[in-house]
């Protein structure tokens, strides 16, 4: 990974846009820093569109769609999103409506199985305002040991979803989304634009596990400097990384691309 500071100036100004991930990118202990909301505004202010993309659940997605300076929100790691057509808030998902109703007995399947082999692992506290996704708690309120995170990871594939894990859930996913294309689906619905055909001028700015998609697939990816944190669950680490951690770092790239821009 190479500090940020040496992403060139031409790259930063040939930039569309930018998605971020929300936990532990933009908060620290769970609350929305003021540093990184300010920075929201100011890439909005400069022309560049913004794209939230998160594992929490697309019922909050709905608020974040509504209430943050975001072109697209997208949720459960890229199995919906939502956006807005004016005041009209609109909503996209992953998969067609016959295969979602399907979801609800794999779910069950799964949590039974972990209630049963892992008991003292509990769902999120957000489930509730899940669609698409059964999420396990594994940091948000508890710490969970990285030999149960593993197993558990195993309990979910071995009931046939696939998992994906951040810095507060382990995921069960039943479907084959990821945040990378998540984002590329909902830029398409929200804005009519193709990140695909345009990738290296998206940037995308993450920090754990559950990003590990979207650093591959963006060209200019960068982690927060707390993304060191979850180094051994990514595939490929983020091209660039930032001094300061969280809401800090969101900030501080922040800072950076409006200079070169500038
Ligand atoms: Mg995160």
């Amino acid at each position: 990974m190479k500090p940020l500071a040496e992403l060139d100036a031409a790259s930063c100004r040939a930039l569309i846009g930018v998605a971020f991930d929300i936990d532990d990118t933009v908060t620290r202990a769970g609350r929305l820093e003021p540093a990184a909301f300010q920075a929201m505004h100011e890439l909005t202010g400069s022309g560049l569109h913004l794209v939230a993309v998160t594992g929490r659940p697309l019922g909050w997605v709905d608020v974040v769609a509504v209430h943050w300076p975001v072109d697209a929100a997208v949720g459960e790691n890229g199995a919906g999103w939502v956006w807005r057509d004016g005041a009209v808030p609109r909503e996209g998902y992953f998969e067609p409506e016959e295969k979602r109703r399907a979801y609800p007995d794999l779910f069950e399947r799964v949590r039974r199985r972990v209630a049963r082999e892992l008991p003292h692992v509990k769902p999120a506290l957000d489930q509730r305002a899940r669609r698409c996704d059964l999420a396990f708690d594994v940091g948000e309120t508890v710490r969970l040991p990285a030999a149960d995170i593993e197993r558990l990871v195993g309990l979910i594939e071995a009931e046939g979803a696939r998992s994906a894990v951040s810095s507060v859930h382990a995921h069960a996913i039943p479907g084959d989304w990821d945040k990378a294309l998540g984002i590329e689906r909902a830029v398409r619905d929200a804005l009519g634009l193709d990140t695909d055909a345009d990738r290296g001028r998206w940037l995308f700015i993450g920090d754990s596990g559950n990003d590990a998609a979207a650093f591959e697939y963006f060209p200019l990816s960068v982690g927060v400097s707390n993304v060191r944190d979850y180094i051994t669950r990514l595939p490929a680490p983020p091209r660039f990384i930032t001094g300061a951690d969280r809401g800090e770092g969101f900030a501080e790239m922040t800072a950076h691309l409006l200079e070169a821009r500038r």
